[in-house]
């Protein structure tokens, strides 16, 4: 049994806030309220002065297993997950082989066995990712798939993608969408502005890219009520286009990652290929936009698109190095240092969107703190600043290295096993 003393429990689901005790027992939470004896424990934290909240869930990630190891792979995903205030995770299927076969879900479904958190799976909505013919959805649902992303690329045959919508709205699951479209990208991984011309570029990625699949996708989403997921939000307008759609009914999510609400275009001339991902770091106004969005609740969810290169990849010139970040290491201290200390958002309204939000839109029994829920537990200390030094991943392409961040993850704790202790 395990004992967490005096925190803050901060419950998006309840919307509960208060100074109590938590005791967890058999991966679950036992008892939620003032514990005065504290013998019997195998560990008692002292969580004066913390904030106790669910394991925080991230619904877009890449652990390059299979195919590429040498960036990331499951166990130690899972570790930089961890660390970050993790417990649940949903990985992307552009992989190698592409997760849209039943054999490469099940060397998966072996592997998250040994990982230290909870660690799901998508499906590729495409085979092979071509965008021509869908998967076998019911299978891969069958053999552990939780729902289904072509993420990495967009996919332009609008016959398919409506296919897939209608597929998912009857099995009720998540399409969670990549939308860029390459014929307005010159260059990708950067804002089409003065900045690529800077990097001695033709052009980058023009915003409309975004802006054009988010508003056609938005209404095939309202036309067959598929619950659907805007991936990596970075133009403000198409932060416009998922409001207006969520206003006429459509079961649209958008999901922000912390370098599109913290970074601007200007950061890629200050960080190079570490600020290269796709879609790009956009203009001051887009990620006011944004905030905006996380605001007024337009965007629902923040997800890292954790993605991890190795150095050798990102030392490349610019226009030749792979795009992506990683992101699950400074993810919630990046939330409460651009969001909640900004007065953007609340600490209740920032791990909402990095815990409930997100596990509703997968269906998930996770994501909330009372009692019998399953013991997915972060402690942390919303008012310690520290120095992004070093990961857990095997990548360190952070454009955050040397930031003086807000807010440190003490302790995680998946299924009521210590899994990060900070020290
Ligand atoms: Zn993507």
């Amino acid at each position: 049994m395990i004992l967490i003393k005096n925190g803050r429990l901060i419950d998006p689901k309840s919307n509960r806030d208060e100074i109590t005790d938590i005791v967890i027992k058999d991966g679950r939470v036992k008892e939620i309220g003032k514990i005065t004896d504290e013998t019997n424990y195998s560990e008692v934290i002292d969580a004066t002065n913390k904030v106790v909240c669910p394991g925080l869930i991230d619904v877009h990630v890449h652990f390059r297993d299979p195919g590429f190891t040498k960036k990331e792979d499951i166990l130690s995903g899972a570790k930089s997950a961890a660390r970050g205030g993790f417990t649940t995770v949903v990985c992307m299927a552009n992989t190698k082989p592409v997760v849209d076969n039943v054999e490469t879900l099940n060397y998966i479904n072996e592997k998250v066995k040994e990982a230290c958190i909870n660690v799901l799976q998508v499906g590729s909505i495409t085979k092979s990712f071509r965008g021509k013919e869908l998967t076998n959805f019911e299978e891969l649902l069958e053999n552990g798939a939780v729902g289904f992303s072509d993420d990495g690329i967009a996919i332009m045959d609008t016959d398919i993608l409506y296919e897939a919508m209608k597929k998912a709205k009857e099995l009720d699951v998540p399409i969670s969408l990549h939308e860029e479209d390459s014929n307005f990208i010159e260059t990708a991984g950067v804002n089409d502005s003065e900045i690529a011309k800077k990097l001695g570029l033709k052009g980058g990625a023009k915003t409309c890219a975004e802006d054009i699949m988010v508003a056609r996708d938005c209404m095939i989403a309202l036309e067959t009520g598929a619950k659907v997921s805007i991936q990596h939000i970075s133009s403000g307008v198409s932060v416009e286009a998922v409001r207006f759609a969520k206003s006429l009914g459509a079961k649209v999510y958008a999901e922000a990652a912390p370098h599109h609400f913290t970074l601007t275009e200007e950061d890629v001339l200050k960080h190079g290929s570490l600020a290269k991902m796709n879609p790009p770091l956009r203009t001051m106004k887009d990620k006011q936009t944004i905030i905006e969005g996380l605001k007024d609740n337009t965007i629902e969810i923040i997800a890292t698109d954790h993605a991890p290169h190795t150095i050798e990849e990102k030392n490349r010139a610019f226009a030749a190095c792979p795009s992506g970040i990683i992101g699950l290491e400074t993810s919630l201290a990046l939330g409460i240092t651009s969001l909640v200390k900004e007065e953007h958002l609340s600490m209740m309204s920032l791990l909402e969107k990095m815990t409930i939000n997100p596990a509703k839109l997968y269906n998930l029994d996770r994501g909330y703190i009372e009692e019998g829920a399953i013991a997915d537990i972060l402690v942390f200390d919303a008012d310690e600043q520290w120095v992004v030094r070093d990961f857990d991943s095997k990548s360190s392409n952070s454009p955050f290295i040397g930031e003086k961040l807000l807010g440190k993850v003490k302790y995680t704790i998946s299924e009521g096993n210590i899994v990060y202790t900070d020290k």
